[in-house]
């Protein structure tokens, strides 16, 4: 049943998975606040959910994200899931998010609205549950870049911050991000229920979630295996739209992988400048288990832990339901790799194949690598056809790739100014440059400005724009000599 509209901001709550075996959450309220203040507001985000922005700035609206004020229907809940974090298997569950509903937009259309640091749960394992103010800018800037790019991911419709302290390596400022998804079902749900529930409560989640992300199979005898290959074709043509912009996630645990195929849990992940394949962030990354090369590796890899957990629905047949989980994720290399390919013609302007293709686009990727080039700047500067834009581009090494490229470009039944179009529309001219996202919380955390966020923000919105007022976001940080390093979100 969808309640009527809820107050005059316009939640909608309705909430079906409190509906599924109750060992898969825990009812429980957020901790109320003492002093919370809206630092920023999504009102694009806000208006496509049918959300009044005007009311949702207001005392009870701003009441809502900090956990003060619970809206009428919404009944909020901590999930339980497991996880492989960094290879090993582990039971979580939300330590630090509440669940306060599903919220029914006027399209119909059905979104997680999830409370992050918003108080202790059942799961929170000694964690204090509170998020400070710079790692909830942090997700809020690089979930609202990836958007903008075109990637699938979870949103952030507000931040606000709570008037408590928390208390890390210093006393910081407490804050609550308010994230919207198509769920936040993940692989981890599922390895969860796998472990630690009946055959019965899979099959019932394993439904439910048919029904709530892939409704046409829902009725289809094969629907297990039908939705075991969307779960990891979804995943593959993220994780190729991942590696085409230099996105590294920085914590690909199972329990971080979405079913709905949405980027999820925005901690330690950055975009990388210099193009180097090997490139980790994360400071708790110390084997680079989760580098950039290796995601696709773990992508798959992860996948083997979700098609684990369907075995038992698959078929009857073990052995069977065995040989259908391993081919379902053998395919995902190949899906991977053909979006792969298919996103770097677009990037290099191409819009055929050609054999010469892979070969085109490894060579330009050991010229860049080999000369320490920017990865998003060099396909600016190609998509511009600015041949000086970049040093490295008076190399004997690129002159003789560039020679290559033309020729084969010349293959095309297009125009160049199609090929550029083409270009343009598949290497954004910015993306949130770890300098730049520093800088920017910084003012916001240390002096409340806010100036610099609205600015980024604008920028990152239409990445594909290049538009003057983005040129000064496409500048390279100082040389430093200590590489860039990023810390688990809390
Ligand atoms: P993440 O690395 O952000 O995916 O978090 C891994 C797990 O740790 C999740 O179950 C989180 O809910 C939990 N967690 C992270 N930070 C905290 C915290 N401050 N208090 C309680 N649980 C936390
Ligand atoms: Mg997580």
């Amino acid at each position: 049943m969808t309640n009527k509209p809820q107050l005059k901001e316009g939640w909608n709550f309705e909430n079906s998975y409190l509906h599924l075996a109750n060992k898969l959450y825990t009812k429980q309220n957020p901790t109320p606040v003492k002093n919370p203040k809206l630092i920023i507001l999504n009102n694009l985000l806000a208006e496509d959910l049918g959300l009044n922005p005007k009311e949702l700035e207001s005392k009870e609206g701003i009441g809502v994200f900090a956990g003060n004020r619970i809206p009428t229907a919404a009944e909020p809940i901590a999930q339980a899931y497991a996880g492989h974090q960094f290879g090993h298997f582990t039971m979580l569950g939300d330590g630090r998010a509440i669940l306060l509903g599903e919220h029914i937009s006027p399209h119909k259309d059905r979104y997680d609205i999830q409370l992050k640091g918003s108080g202790k749960t059942t799961y929170s394992r000694g964690g204090d549950g509170r998020a400070s103010l710079g790692p909830m800018l942090r997700e809020y800037i690089i979930s609202e870049a990836m958007y903008g790019l075109g990637i699938p991911t979870t949103r952030s419709l507000a931040v606000v911050t709570t008037g408590e302290p928390v208390y890390r390596e210093t006393v910081l400022p407490g804050a609550i991000l308010t994230r919207v998804a198509a769920s936040h079902i993940r692989v981890g749900t599922f390895q969860y229920i796998k472990h630690y529930g009946k055959k019965e409560e899979l099959k019932q989640l394993t439904d439910y979630t048919i029904l709530r992300h892939f409704p046409d199979y829902i009725s289809d005898d094969n629907r297990y295996s039908l939705f075991l290959k969307e779960v990891i074709k979804h995943q593959a043509e993220l994780i190729a739209k991942w590696q085409l912009v230099g996105f590294i996630h920085g914590v690909m645990n199972t329990d971080n992988m979405t079913i709905s195929g949405e980027t999820i849990d925005y901690g330690p992940c950055a975009f990388m400048d210099t193009y180097d394949p090997d490139t980790v962030f994360s400071s708790i990354d110390v084997n680079g288990r989760y580098a950039y090369k290796n995601q696709p590796y773990i992508g798959a890899w992860n996948l083997a832990r979700f098609a684990e957990t369907l075995i038992p629905l698959l078929d009857p047949d073990q052995d069977e339901a065995v040989e259908i989980a391993n081919e379902a994720v053998s395919e995902f290399g190949k899906i991977y790799y053909k979006n792969y390919l298919n996103g770097m013609r677009a990037k290099l302007g191409l819009f055929h194949e050609e054999a010469e293709d892979e070969s085109i686009i490894s060579e330009l990727l050991n010229i860049m690598k080999e000369n320490k080039a920017d990865y998003t700047n060099t396909f600016r500067f190609l998509s511009l056809d600015n041949m000086k834009g970049m040093e490295f581009f008076n190399t004997d090494g690129f002159k003789q790739w560039h020679k290559k490229w033309e020729d084969r470009k010349n293959k095309e039944r297009k125009s160049s100014a199609e090929s550029l179009e083409l270009m343009r529309k598949n290497n954004p001219a910015v993306i949130p440059r770890n300098h730049r996202v520093e800088e920017t919380i910084d003012a916001a955390v240390n002096r409340e400005d806010f100036c610099l966020m609205d600015k980024l923000l604008k920028a990152l919105s239409n990445p594909y724009a290049y538009s003057p007022e983005q040129e000064e976001y496409t500048k390279l940080p100082p040389p430093s000599p200590i590489p860039y390093r990023t810390f688990c979100g809390t």
